[in-house]
């Protein structure tokens, strides 16, 4: 892991479970949003950053 980066949870908008873990910038000024598929809905749902 570099230093301008931190690591950030994914998490399903949908059953609000932490499917994923990424990394990102330091200081980005957006919000990681990805479409994943969500072993508990069992489909690909929204997936939503959220601080460790
Ligand atoms: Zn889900």
């Amino acid at each position: 892991m570099k230093n301008k980066e931190r690591h950030v949870f994914l998490e399903c908008t949908e059953c609000r479970n932490r499917n994923y873990t990424t990394y990102k910038r330091l200081r980005a000024d957006y919000k990681l949003e990805k479409s994943k598929f969500c072993p508990f809905c069992r489909k690909h749902t929204a997936h939503k950053e959220k601080k460790l």
